[in-house]
């Protein structure tokens, strides 16, 4: 029986919304929380419920909810020049000086801007790219494109390919030419016994020898998150970038560092390609890149990669490829502004100050007998559920361990997200001390409540 009287909000987005990523049968049970504004880190309800968001909307809402200068940057930029596109060499001067900022803070010394309206269309407009280059200049067969299992690079049908989550078998995908390697997840994935530099060298083995059986010169790229975000929060080895790029470059096969999350400090660097050690030749932006206030993907090619693309495009005369509010006025307007206040006031050093501060508590919550792994780095960790910790045996499906975390959380007025059996936390860089100790106090109490219920 649902829990919500007819002609609620519940009631009538349940008649009308057609929801996503959603588990229909508790929610048909619990109804939605149908939201109305937020405040610094929290959210308030219909009913006046009002919820600390532990994972910053998704992810992106970094600055809050209610930053007056980003609402403001907005309002400027749609009285001055509401909407533009970037085609037949026409453009918003706000399209120019953010193609600018997003070259000086890339870790390239030059390269171009492609926009987007989403990290998806970022990943697709990425894979286009090496595709469009390889085509046009002879080498049709280069493009494969290899990702990591449980990576999540987007949900159009060329991204949700890249991602490797068994849920796209019921789309018939992946398209052709998607190969999927190992997932570095040392704690779940190591054998017994296996140390860490071992782990390493095994996945970077793996890979070179599936690139040899592929054979090197069908492959057009490799897209990784510097720490897979989607996938639970899998923070790799340190020593694994590294080895994978070293196989890389054996086979000249570009490296795409997907930073839809990492980018912009989630890590308590730039990037996250910087935390963990390696240089991509090019980087998927989107979430951060306009703290949420307006939807917005960038494609950032390294020098390498803008020279073949520009070469490929002259030789057919244009890059046929490009959406009608690519590079939208407001939208840069936005991230121009989300840019200079995560980079220059303060959020990405409230990110490193309250790193270490994240990291105890997620620490503390390992001591209880039903948390397996506390994982994470910068602002973003996963704490992950198992029946027995000694053989990390996992909670049966029926059990729903980590819905059932989450729908306490929101009982006990947080919000935070189910991952298979990890807790996702990854608050607003805006967080303070005591709102973080708030979090993981609610945290902990339904953590509490659940394990007693089902352990
Ligand atoms: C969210 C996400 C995407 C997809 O972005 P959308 O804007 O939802 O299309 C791609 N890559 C990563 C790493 C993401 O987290």
């Amino acid at each position: 029986m649902p829990q919500f009287a007819p002609n609620s909000w519940e009631a009538r987005a349940d008649d009308n919304v057609m929801y996503g990523f959603t588990d229909l049968p508790s929610l048909h049970a619990r109804g939605p929380v149908v939201l109305t504004h937020g405040t610094g880190i929290n959210v308030h309800d219909v009913h006046g419920r009002s919820y600390l968001d532990a994972n910053s909307g998704l992810w992106n809402m970094v600055a809050g909810f209610d930053h007056k200068g980003l609402a403001e940057a907005a309002k400027a930029q749609y009285d001055r020049f509401p909407g533009y596109h970037a085609f037949f060499g026409r453009l918003s001067d706000k399209t120019v000086e953010l193609s600018e900022k997003l070259v000086e803070v890339s870790p390239f010394e030059s390269g171009k801007v492609f926009f987007t309206n989403s990290g998806s269309e970022a990943n697709d407009t990425m894979v286009k790219m090496l595709w469009f280059i390889n085509t046009v200049m002879g080498r049709p067969e280069k493009r494969k494109i290899i990702t990591r299992f449980n990576a999540y690079h987007g949900v159009t049908a060329v991204s949700a390919s890249m991602t490797a989550k068994p849920y796209n078998q019921w789309f018939g995908l992946p398209l052709a030419d998607f190969v999927h390697v190992e997932c570095p997840h040392y704690w779940r994935e190591g054998q017994p016994g296996e140390s860490e530099a071992a782990f390493v060298a095994r996945l970077a083995a793996s890979l070179e020898s599936r690139i040899l059986a592929e054979g090197p010169e069908t492959i057009a790229g490799f897209f990784a998150e510097p720490v897979m975000g989607a996938g639970g929060v899998i923070v790799p080895p340190m020593a694994y970038f590294p080895a994978v790029q070293a196989v890389l470059r054996k086979y000249d096969i570009p490296l795409i560092s997907d930073e839809v999350i990492c980018g912009f400090g989630r890590t308590g660097t730039v990037w996250g390609c910087e935390s963990f050690g390696f240089q991509p030749d090019a980087i998927i932006s989107s979430k951060n890149l306009t703290a949420g206030y307006f939807p917005m993907g960038a494609v950032i090619l390294g020098p390498k990669l803008a020279a073949e693309l520009m070469e490929a495009s002259e030789k057919i005369e244009e890059f046929v490829h490009g959406f009608t509010a690519s590079g939208n006025p407001v939208g840069c307007a936005v991230a121009l502004k989300a840019i200079d206040v995560i980079l220059n006031e303060g959020l990405i050093d409230n990110v490193r100050a309250l790193a270490p501060q994240f990291r105890a508590r997620m620490d503390a919550l390992l001591e209880m007998p039903n948390i397996g792994e506390a994982r994470g780095i910068g602002l973003m960790g996963a704490l992950e559920a198992v029946k027995d910790k000694d053989t990390k045996t996992p909670f049966g499906p029926e059990v729903s361990v980590s819905e059932r975390i989450a729908n306490r959380c929101t009982d006990n007025g947080l919000i935070c997200r189910p991952l298979g059996q990890a807790i996702v936390l990854c608050p607003p860089f805006i967080i303070t001390p005591s709102e973080m100790d708030h979090m993981f106090d609610m945290l902990e109490k339904s953590l509490r409540e659940v394990f007693a219920e089902v352990a």
